[in-house]
């Protein structure tokens, strides 16, 4: 029997704020445990909680980006449950009228992947399980999460992650956040059902969590498909459940059976007051929105005729495609600036354990180092040796100078070098002479060879042959 895979994604993405959502304390990486904590965000008796304007403001980024519809008028409500790394044992969410809905987005293949709703929560805190006991961190209590929710239309595990890729290239580009996975800033849950090739009727399906990379996600979901096949192959029914991934073992284990929306007993959050996001706001933020990845990448190939690798590579990271365009700005052929980046760059951003972020050579410099290739000053060899001596810092021409690297373009020069290397070298003059078209090449090398290299190979191949040619008179 042929099957259909069928996905859906509800991913968390913790955004980019200084403070967490409804108090001030910070939502700083790796402090301490329990050292950003206040008794709002710890839901003590008498605190309440005030919307951060700010959080509302990148959710509403990320909303228009996706092509949502932002509701008007949204509300907050609680999500009860309990669990030690929630300590009010409800947590903020929305339910009934989240912040957007109805977006979609467009997959590098061309694909269109539904989004049926985006919401504005809170996180909970995170637990250490140590091998006697667990312990629990609070700091992360109260950080903005946006969770984004697709409609059932990922075909498999590719696609999801090809999903993933390309939200968490546009929530970067937006600065919206940081989208680590490692750190927790993105976490994706994978909902999947299997139904017969061609049916349109949707299977049951299980929800996997535990998913820390994209190769899990990607690993899960074949694991997860085959499973469910094989489940009902024989006969059986797949039921509802909530999986987790298992890393170690590479396969998913039934946990519980999955919870439905009415087990957490909703409710309006009192302490809050609807959010109202007008017209005004939204239109201020569409004219903010800077050019994503795959908008540069088609720029970059219309305007500069950069192909589809380039343009992909580029644009991969917004600090590097910045870096790009800085050094096409500063007058490089934009070709040559894209060799030079997609080559000795990432050399030596990959060499030195850097990200594209950190980049220590300015534009300028790689712009000069560029130029001075172009005008024949140095010759590419010279020029890499160059860009390893000022990645770090310094001025290109400078170094050129003070090491003497320049080559000469002396026509005058060139032919009394390659004059002696001719004299020296009698038997490749009479090979060429007798036809023999190699040894002509033979002569150029050597004649860069006592130049330092220092000098236009094609210059020098026209002089060699020249002289050559006046060897026949
Ligand atoms: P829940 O209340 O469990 O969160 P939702 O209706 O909000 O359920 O759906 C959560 C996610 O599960 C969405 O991404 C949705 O597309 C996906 N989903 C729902 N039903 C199926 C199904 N039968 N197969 C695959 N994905 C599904
Ligand atoms: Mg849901
Ligand atoms: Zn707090």
């Amino acid at each position: 029997m042929n099957w259909d895979v069928v996905i859906g994604l509800e991913t968390h993405v913790e955004l980019s704020t200084q403070s967490k959502v409804f108090c001030g304390c910070s939502t700083a990486f790796g402090a301490p445990p329990n050292t950003l904590c206040c008794p709002v965000c710890l839901g003590l008796p008498g605190s309440l909680p005030v919307l951060n304007e700010q959080a509302v403001e990148l959710a509403l980024k990320a909303a228009l980006a996706l092509n949502c519809t932002v509701t008007p008028v949204s509300r907050f409500d609680r999500k009860n449950y309990f669990y030690p790394d929630l300590p009010k044992a409800y947590q903020i969410s929305q339910l009934y009228a989240p912040l957007a809905r109805d977006g979609h987005l467009d997959l590098p293949g061309g694909r269109r992947i539904r989004i049926s709703e985006m919401h504005l929560e809170e996180d909970a805190g995170k637990l250490h399980h140590h091998a006697d006991r667990t312990a629990v961190d609070y700091n992360r209590c109260g950080v903005p999460l946006v969770e984004i929710v697709t409609a059932p239309d990922l075909t498999g595990g590719e696609e999801a992650v090809a999903y993933l890729e390309q939200l968490r290239s546009i929530l970067q580009y937006l600065g919206v956040s940081d989208c680590r996975m490692e750190e927790g800033s993105l976490r994706c849950d994978v909902n999947l059902s299997v139904r017969l090739a061609g049916s349109s009727e949707l299977g049951t399906r299980t929800e996997l969590k535990n998913l820390g990379s994209l190769r899990a996600v990607r690993l899960a979901c074949e694991y997860e498909a085959q499973r469910q096949i094989a489940i009902l192959e024989s006969g059986g029914q797949v039921r509802c459940q909530t999986c987790r991934w298992d890393e170690e073992a590479r396969r998913t284990v039934p946990m519980r059976d999955k919870e439905q929306v009415g087990d957490y007993r909703y409710f309006p959050d009192p302490d809050l007051p609807p959010l109202a996001v007008g017209e005004e706001w939204l239109t201020h933020l569409r004219a903010e929105q800077p050019e994503l990845a795959h908008e540069k990448a088609a720029r970059y190939a219309r305007d500069w005729q950069l192909g589809e690798y380039d343009c992909a590579t580029l644009t991969s990271r917004r600090g590097l495609a910045e870096f790009f365009e800085q050094v096409v700005a500063l007058g490089a052929p934009p070709k040559q600036a894209a060799n030079w980046i997609m080559g000795q760059v990432l050399r030596r951003l990959s060499a030195d354990g850097l990200a594209v972020e950190e980049i220590p050579m300015s534009a300028r410099s790689l712009a000069d180092l560029i130029r001075l290739v172009e005008q024949g000053t140095v010759n590419r060899n010279t020029a890499v040796e160059v860009f390893d001596a000022v990645f770090t810092g310094g001025d290109p021409a400078e170094y050129v100078r003070t090491h003497r690297l320049e080559q000469s373009s002396d026509t005058e020069q060139i032919a009394s070098v390659a004059a002696d290397v001719l004299a020296q070298n009698h038997k490749s003059v009479e090979d060429w002479l007798s036809g023999k078209e190699k040894a002509a090449g033979f002569l150029v090398g050597q004649t860069m060879r006592a130049l330092g290299g220092k000098a236009p190979p094609a210059l020098v191949g026209d002089v060699v042959r020249q002289l050559l040619e006046r060897e026949r008179s």
